[in-house]
């Protein structure tokens, strides 16, 4: 049999394609090289809620979705911040989408295997160790360590995240802390800039007796990792018990990849680089890539094509991410704080990245920071030095 498309994972990227492909009459075989229940992400990710509504994917509810804002963006350690409130962006137990895309793919006419490894592609045949399989496409949705190693990512921009819920030794310690840091339970605290510009320790109270803990940072530009923060941070703070899930493991944060296809292959999520590198975010980019992957093979269309319409729609957004995140590894929690009290950092201005958007530049955004950078003339300084230094170091 030659099927429409063999999809390479069937984690959160491949699952979505999957189901986008199959739920437009196209013949899908998906292979994951785990068992389908260990593919992909098995921890918490934030998602923009436009995400969802731009994909084929429903907005999670509970158990999958875990919450939202606001969010205390803290320079360094504190007490300097924003505090972000309204913003339409999710926390999703992501071993539930996961299972909540591949049943979709299935109920859509999918085929899903799971504990199939896939060695390679020829031609039109995918290689594996269950046998071969030939595809009129193919969509390589095995992440940043998958079958495309040749697509390797400079070890500076690899952001290495931990993330881990956590149950409370002492929940009346834990609490006094998160209100000792100004926030209130379920309020997200997120340390930024606490190894290098662009590390951070997020930590979140969850419930009565459950602390969700998320640390990143870039380990090739000489810092200590997010398993080391998370480490550290864990070792510090005697409230925080014994963890119930969680995961680590890189993200690629450059730009992504300037071509999404070759030959009959086209390639989604991490694999492509399909991450708002900002804060490393790749689940809400896959899911909308998904969709139009889908929407042009069903229209007649080629990887080729999937790539140029992905480019013209989403691609810009995703460049500009990676060049701010490039600029945000050289900026100091010292200037950081200094854009903070400038007025800079505002939440209308932030609020637009955090929904992985280009910021929204409102009137009122920009009086205040007039405003601020008249009283601090010297603010925006930090902010274009860190510019700076990014483009001439590259
Ligand atoms: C700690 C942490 C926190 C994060 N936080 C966020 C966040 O808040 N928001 C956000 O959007 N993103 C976040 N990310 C990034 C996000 O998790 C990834 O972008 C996303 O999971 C990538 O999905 P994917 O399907 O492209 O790749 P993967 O999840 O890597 O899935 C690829 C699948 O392919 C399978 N595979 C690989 N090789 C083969 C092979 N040879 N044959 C068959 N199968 C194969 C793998 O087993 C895997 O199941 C975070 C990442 C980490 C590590």
């Amino acid at each position: 049999m030659r099927w429409d498309v063999v999809v390479l994972g069937a984690g959160s990227a491949g699952a979505a394609a999957a189901h986008a492909l199959a739920g437009r009459g196209l013949s899908v075989l998906a292979l994951e090289r785990k068992p389908l229940d260990a593919a992909g992400a098995r921890w918490c990710n934030a998602v923009p809620g436009w995400c969802f509504d731009a994909s084929d994917v429903p907005r999670p509810t509970a158990p999958e979705a875990r919450g939202g804002p606001p969010i205390h963006l803290v320079a360094g350690w504190g007490p300097e911040r924003v505090r972000i409130a309204g913003q339409d962006v999710l926390e999703v137990d992501m071993r539930h989408l996961v299972a909540r895309l591949q049943r979709l793919a299935t109920e859509a006419g999918a085929t899903l295997r799971g504990g199939v490894t896939v060695r390679g592609v020829v031609g039109d045949v995918v290689h594996t160790d269950a046998g071969a399989f030939r595809a009129r496409w193919i969509v390589d949705a095995s992440g940043l360590h998958g079958v495309e190693r040749r697509r390797a990512v400079d070890r500076r921009d690899l952001c290495v995240a931990s993330q881990q819920v956590r149950t409370l030794a002492d929940p009346e310690a834990g609490r006094a802390w998160f209100a000792r840091h100004g926030a209130a339970p379920g309020e997200i605290l997120c340390f930024t800039g606490v190894a290098g510009g662009y590390a951070i320790v997020n930590v979140r109270l969850h419930g009565d007796d459950e602390v969700a803990i998320l640390t990143g940072s870039l380990p090739g530009l000489g810092h200590p990792s997010g398993v080391t923060l998370m480490e550290r941070f864990v070792a510090d703070h005697p409230w925080i018990g014994p963890v119930r899930f969680g995961g680590a493991r890189a993200i690629p944060v450059s730009a992504p990849k300037a071509r999404l296809h070759e030959g009959r292959i086209a390639f989604l999520g991490d694999a492509a680089v399909q991450v708002f590198a900002a804060h490393g975010s790749g689940v809400g980019a896959q899911l909308v890539a998904a969709r139009l992957l889908a929407e042009t093979f069903a229209a007649g269309g080629t990887p080729a094509d999937y790539s140029r319409a992905w480019w013209a729609r989403y691609g810009p957004d995703l460049r500009a991410s990676a060049r701010f995140q490039l600029a945000s590894r050289h900026l100091s929690t010292d200037a950081l704080g200094r854009l903070m009290r400038a007025g800079v950092m505002a939440p209308d201005m932030v609020r637009g990245p955090l929904e992985q958007r280009p910021p929204r530049i409102t009137p009122a955004a920009l009086a205040a920071i007039g405003a601020g950078v008249a009283r601090d003339p010297g603010a925006l300084l930090g902010l274009a030095r860190a510019g700076w230094t990014a483009i001439s170091g590259r």
